[in-house]
């Protein structure tokens, strides 16, 4: 047996003695991960140095203070997002008792990749604690320092053998993906979202896929452009440009591309300081291979701001790129680091036209005082998720469902979603076995009167409170008399 069989078996069996499933052992294992970040936050912090360059302040803010707040409303609505729920039911079945049983799914697979490693990892987890189920935690290899931490840290908070992790790269990845799952959650690019979603066919398994793509940002010549560049560029060099959902470029009218080109450039000044190489605010790329990647896409553009770089320190400085075209390098793939491309372009209709020629993005960002505007980009192109006048900030509201569409991705999570994503919402309907009269109506010999009954019966809903319920089916146990006695006996 490899290490993964091993690890997947031990979680199957350890679901199967049913010990994730009360309320209460879910609570204690999130209160137990909740104490981990509180107890554990300088290794935490030291290994996202090494691995992003990322402050101890950075770390909390875009990593783990989320990773609280999720557990902080997971503990406090798991029992609530547990229990049945009671749902509409028609005439036929208003005796009965009609809700839905939100159930663990089994074995969950989590495939987290290295951007943001701990949110992106852990957030599904607490989805898949909360709602009953094992998982088995895959951590991204390229993360080094942080994939370590996480291999030695977790087994000390949480039931290891309801949620092992397992670390490696592709040939370990790989050998996880034979196995058989009841749900995958995999965040990362969409080529391999392809080659997770063909594996999981072979056990028909559901999968969550949080993808990527180039979220495009529109700025209108109306808005504020200061403001507008100074949220723009804190969602384009946070983490330096390794965010799912950063800006991925600016479409905007040739007029104010210089105006946007010096309030860009004053902002980085502002963030970063004259020097970002030195700001300890200011990350890294990942690797010397995405170096590489992201040096060759600007081969092609002028640089307008920026553009040094230092390949032995995996920096690259905060850049502006302008007067890009549509057929530039940039503009092939997702950037995924700190380039900047500027796009103009002649009219909102322009823009839209040139957004919906991509792939649906994960994030599209409008930037106008006008909410004509914001509501005809909303209404004429799909994306994960629509922001006006802001970057970023939806992906810490947990009440919005946080996941893409088409090419950036299926499913979704965050709060309540990540627990409805990982459970399976059980139908249940509890009959009496009395009033036996009623269903004379659907069995055969079948005839237009009974059709006509059923039509009535079944067609009309209701969603009436306690008190008109009852009236209700006071009325309808005379009708039900009236029709046994009359036509159906
Ligand atoms: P990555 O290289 O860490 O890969 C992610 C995971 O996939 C890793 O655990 C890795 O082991 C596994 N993997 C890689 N190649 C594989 C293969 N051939 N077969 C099986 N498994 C394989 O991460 P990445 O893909 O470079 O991450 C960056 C991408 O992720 C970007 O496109 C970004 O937009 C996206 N992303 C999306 C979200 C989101 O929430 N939607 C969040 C973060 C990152």
């Amino acid at each position: 047996m490899s290490r993964e069989q091993e690890a997947v078996a031990r979680a199957r069996k350890a679901f199967q003695t049913g010990r994730s499933k009360p309320i209460e052992y879910r609570i204690q294992q999130l209160k137990n991960l909740q104490r981990m970040f509180t107890e554990r936050q300088k290794v935490i912090s030291d290994a996202m140095k090494k691995d992003l360059n990322k402050s101890e302040v950075g770390t909390q803010l875009y990593e783990t203070m989320g990773l609280e707040g999720e557990i902080n409303l997971a503990l406090k609505k798991v029992k609530e997002w547990a229990a049945p729920r009671p749902v509409e039911k028609n005439l036929l079945t208003l005796s009965d008792t009609v809700y839905i049983q939100p159930e663990p799914l089994g074995v969950v697979l989590i495939i987290g990749a290295w951007n943001y490693p701990w949110a992106v990892t852990i957030q599904p987890l607490i989805g898949a604690i909360a709602a009953g189920n094992a998982a088995v935690v895959k951590p991204s290899e390229v993360c080094v320092h942080t994939a370590k931490v996480m291999e030695s840290l977790l087994p000390l908070y949480i039931d290891k053998e309801l949620y092992p992790v397992v670390t490696g790269g592709i040939p370990e990845t790989q050998e996880l993906l034979r196995q058989r799952f009841d749900h995958i959650f995999y965040t990362g690019n969409s080529a391999v979202g392809k080659v997770i979603m063909e594996a999981a066919a072979k056990h028909l398994t559901p999968v969550t896929l949080e993808l990527g793509g180039k979220s495009p940002c529109y700025i209108d010549k109306n808005c504020d452009i200061s403001i507008a560049c100074r949220r723009v560029a804190w969602g384009k060099y946070t983490n330096c440009g390794q965010t799912c959902i950063a800006p991925d470029y600016i479409l905007c009218d040739p007029s104010i591309q210089d105006r946007v080109i010096a309030e860009v450039k004053k902002s980085i000044q502002d963030f970063y300081t004259d020097n970002p190489k030195t700001c300890p605010d200011y990350g890294r790329i990942i690797n010397q291979r995405h170096f590489k990647r992201i040096m060759a896409l600007m081969e092609d553009s002028t640089i307008a701001v920026g553009g040094d770089n230092d390949e032995s320190d995996c920096y690259i400085a905060p850049t502006v790129l302008r007067d890009v075209k549509p057929e530039a390098k940039v503009m092939q793939e997702e950037i995924f680091g700190p380039l900047l491309p500027i796009i103009p372009i002649s009219s909102l209709d322009e823009a839209i036209k040139f957004i919906n020629k991509g792939e649906k993005p994960l994030a599209l960002y409008v930037f106008t005082p006008d909410d004509k505007i914001i509501n005809k980009m909303k209404n004429e192109t799909s994306s994960g998720g629509l922001l006006a006048n802001d970057c970023l900030v939806h992906y810490s509201v947990s009440s919005l469902p946080f996941g893409g569409v088409g090419n950036s991705g299926m499913g979704c999570y965050h709060g309540r979603f990540s627990f409805d994503q990982l459970s399976h919402l059980r139908s249940c309907l509890i009959k009496q076995l009395k009033m036996e009269g009623v269903n004379n109506m659907r069995y055969p010999p079948h005839t237009p009167k009974k059709l006509g009954w059923a039509r009535f019966f079944i067609l009309n809903s209701v969603d009436l409170g306690w008190a008109g319920r009852m009236a209700l089916l006071a009325v309808l146990a005379v009708v039900a008399a009236v029709v046994i006695q009359n036509y159906l006996l």
